[in-house]
């Protein structure tokens, strides 16, 4: 029956997941490992936000608010007057912006190594998926990556960009979207880690999508939510190709409660720049400046996957980089983490 798998999937391997932290902690006989592989936020959701997420719990057996009402109206409260769309997590609304704009066969571009999802997403829409490799240093060369765009609907462009951590200057991406047809996602999962603001570029453009999360900062990664700064016209035909109901109520509530706790989002920045600094200076190895809550590590003579070995065996969990296209065979990523999880890394990187 195999036959019946689309091509698309019969394959290629798919997104590539972080090794449990169980199976780490089983092979190695260790209590606690340190969680360091997929850049969320190590303190639980505040008890505001568990809260909200209970008393929606208790109204189940409706349907959730057909255009994420709730969440909308918190977005407004906290962004102010934009246009959002939301979905199952940031990946949810990159599915539907495809959806919504791409007819199978035509182009998307990204930029690599970066995000493997809008890749494999495209793909399986049927897309044709062009690479446009970054510079030597993970810049994005914008005149290529405009050329690049020429008769293109759709490109994704990562800022912070996940695994490298570098940004695009907003005149860089001011200059991408003058330069192309197309409309541009901006994907700024880690954007509250780097003190960029892109926003106003939403007020002078109108073919820019900014992608957001509440899995990172915000601390809700196990409840799937994400969102997106929409231009107006793109705001109606986005719901057409959206899942209906496809947020669920409990996430909704949790997630206009946890953008109303804004003082537990500064701690988490200030956390997570202390530290980034930390890893930047102590870690023995060539790290790459980092403007998001991760840093990428060249651990070469060692390959990425022995080198999660290596701190695997010791209680630390990070991510290896092999699986992100473009990108050699020797790098980690590593996410700031508590107090404890850090301080294991660091002892452990230095005797690697
Ligand atoms: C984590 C991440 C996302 C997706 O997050 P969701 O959990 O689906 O909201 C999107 N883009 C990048 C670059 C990420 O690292």
């Amino acid at each position: 029956m195999r036959r019946l798998i689309r091509a698309c999937y019969a394959g290629a391997a798919g997104y590539s997941y972080a090794k449990s932290a169980e199976d780490v902690a089983r092979e190695h006989g260790i209590d606690r490992v340190a969680r360091l592989a997929s850049n969320e936020n190590p303190r639980p959701p505040s008890p505001a936000v568990i809260e909200a997420a209970s008393r929606a719990l208790q109204a189940a057996n409706r349907y959730p608010d057909t255009r994420a009402a709730p969440l909308v109206e918190a977005l407004r409260r906290y962004h102010g007057d934009y246009r959002f769309v939301t979905g199952v997590g940031m990946d949810g609304v990159i599915e539907t912006v495809i959806r919504t704009i791409v007819e199978p066969g035509e182009t998307v571009v990204v930029s690599t190594p970066t995000f493997s999802f809008y890749g494999l997403a495209a793909a399986a829409h049927g897309a044709r998926v062009v690479s446009v490799p970054r510079c030597e240093d993970f810049s994005v060369d914008a005149a290529a990556f405009i050329e690049a765009c020429r008769g293109a609907k759709l490109a994704f462009l990562c800022s912070p960009n996940n695994p490298t951590g570098n940004s695009v200057t907003p005149e860089a991406v001011e200059e991408i979207l003058e330069g192309m047809e197309g409309v541009l996602f901006l994907d700024n999962a880690y954007v509250e880690f780097s003190g960029i603001d892109y926003r106003p570029l939403m007020r002078r453009h109108e073919n820019l999508v900014l992608g957001r999360t509440m899995s990172k900062i915000f601390a809700l990664a196990g409840l799937r939510v994400g969102y997106a700064f929409v231009p107006g016209w793109l705001e109606p035909f986005y719901h057409r190709a959206a899942t209906p109901f496809a947020l669920n109520s409990v996430s909704l509530a949790a997630a206009a409660a946890a953008l109303a706790d804004v003082d537990r989002v500064r701690e988490t920045c200030d956390h997570v720049r202390r530290w980034r600094s930390r890893f930047l200076e102590e870690v023995p190895f060539r790290t790459f400046p980092s403007d998001a809550n991760f840093v990428m590590i060249d651990v070469s003579p060692l390959t990425g996957d022995e080198a999660v070995e290596r701190l695997a065996a010791k209680g630390v969990l990070v991510r290896s980089c092999t699986s992100f296209p473009g990108l050699g065979d020797h790098y980690i990523r590593v996410c700031i983490g508590e107090d404890w999880e850090n301080e294991r890394f660091l002892e452990a990187a230095k005797n690697l």
